[in-house]
């Protein structure tokens, strides 16, 4: 089969990968010059299953109210005049109920499972190299209140087959020596030691790298302007070129790819999404005494933010903001990841040349992707993956490739309202 996957981050390069794999040929679009230049850049490097339990649970709602307003916020609510948005924001607080928080966080931990042995398996087949660090993920909590409510989490991943254990202090430290700054103030941790961390960005370029080895044709500067529609089968893309010659590409399968900008180019076709771009900052430091630096991925619970170690280089990353497309730095958000990590660990890095950034995460109201086919024939939708789309590429890439080509599913495909 002739395949168009639309956009070359995390997920679509390794969508690609999975669709050469079985067979078919594979030509991959997208409007930036290379691979991972968009969401996919420079996020919090972890494959976090063990942390894949959706924002939207019972408890949600208030906590959301407290942050309305603060900057500072975790999760900052910036309300617009966009109908889209408040639909999303109607959407949020329906899966915030206990059977459907249950329903997606099963859903999430089943994809997240599998896509993590999926990573592994094709890192060992390939000899992919990337930095990645292996040692687990290590979640340190300061509040009591929220520490009791991450041990009865971690019984229920669990009871969904991912070991992610409640750790004391002490234990936290004897894992991670560089979390003694905070020993005083730590009241509890949990640990997950099949979880792991990796630079997706250089994941992803590798991973495209072998994708051509093996034939996927790329087209890079060349933008999706529209989707073809014949009857109820979607026949292609008309996509720009560099030079702004125009053409029409045609394809027994499309995939779309397109993280946050997924939802403006299906809704023509009449496949209405609901996703919001969640945008996050992180910033990465070299590293000058690697002794003061974690090894461990950890995940600070009061700030929530995640510190990642790719070989020279230490990333944190975090924060949500919901609404807007912008991509512009806050410098007080900025600098409030520099004075955390500071604190945390002091004289480990280069603080003076730290490297901010901002991407924009393709969030839905249940944290569930978007996989699978839609009601227009020959369109996949492999999108959405919000706060988890590098924990989820390789699963996801795997499960659209049996799809489209007919095969089993080694998973169910977890279930989204994709269409009203
Ligand atoms: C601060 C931050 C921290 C994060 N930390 C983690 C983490 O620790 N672990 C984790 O699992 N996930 C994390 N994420 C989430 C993860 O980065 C995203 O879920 C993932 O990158 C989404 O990948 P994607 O391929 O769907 O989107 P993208 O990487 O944005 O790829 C979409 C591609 O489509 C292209 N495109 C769009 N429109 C067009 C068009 N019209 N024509 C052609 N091409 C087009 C874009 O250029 C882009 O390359 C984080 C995200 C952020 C922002």
């Amino acid at each position: 089969m002739q395949v168009l996957v639309l956009g070359a981050g995390v997920i679509g390069v390794t969508c690609a990968w999975f669709l050469r794999d079985a067979g078919h040929q594979v030509t991959l679009i997208e409007r930036r010059p290379g691979a991972g230049r968009e969401t996919s850049f420079a996020n919090g490097g972890q494959i976090s299953v063990s942390h894949a339990e959706p924002w939207a649970n019972p408890g949600a709602p208030r906590k959301i109210l407290q942050w309305l307003g603060r900057e500072d916020a975790p999760l900052l609510f910036r309300p617009r005049l966009d109908a889209e948005q408040w639909a999303w924001g109607l959407a949020f607080l329906r899966e915030c109920t206990a059977a459907r928080a249950a329903q997606n966080t099963r859903q999430l931990v089943e994809l997240g499972l599998y896509s993590r042995r999926m990573l592994k398996r094709l890192r060992t087949e390939l000899g992919l190299a990337y930095p990645h660090n292996e040692r687990g993920i290590l979640h340190f909590y300061t509040d009591a209140a929220g520490f009791e409510v991450a041990r009865t989490s971690a019984a229920l991943m669990r009871t969904l087959g991912c070991d992610r254990r409640s750790i004391s202090p002490e234990e936290a430290v004897a894992l991670e020596p560089a979390l003694a700054s905070i020993r005083d103030r730590m009241v509890g941790a949990d640990y997950c030691a099949e979880d792991e961390s990796g630079d997706a960005h250089a994941y992803t370029v590798q991973l495209a790298e072998r994708c051509a080895s093996r034939g996927v044709e790329f087209m890079l500067n060349t933008t999706v302007q529209r989707l073809l529609l014949d009857g109820d089968r979607c026949q292609g893309a008309e996509v720009m070129h560099e030079d702004g010659s125009v053409t029409r590409l045609t394809a027994d399968a499309i995939v779309a790819c397109l993280g946050v900008q997924s939802r403006a180019l299906l809704g023509p076709l009449g496949v209405r999404l609901q996703i919001v771009a969640a945008k996050g900052y992180s910033a990465t430091y070299d590293i000058i005494d690697p002794a003061r630096v974690p090894n461990v991925s950890l995940t600070d619970d009061e700030y929530k933010i995640v510190f990642s170690r790719f070989d020279q280089r230490l990333r944190v990353a975090g924060t949500v903001e919901l609404g807007g497309m912008g991509l512009e730095l806050n410098q007080a958000r900025c600098d409030s990841l520099t004075q955390r990590t500071q604190t945390l660990f002091p004289g480990a890095c280069d603080f003076s040349q730290p490297r901010y950034w901002a991407g924009l995460r393709p969030l839905t109201p249940s944290n569930v992707p978007y996989l699978g086919a839609t009601r227009v024939r020959a369109l996949y939708l492999n999108t959405g993956h919000g706060t988890l789309g590098w924990t989820m590429a390789a699963g996801s890439g795997q499960l659209i490739a049996d799809l489209v080509s007919g095969r089993p599913t080694a998973i169910p495909l977890p279930s989204v309202v994709a269409q009203k």
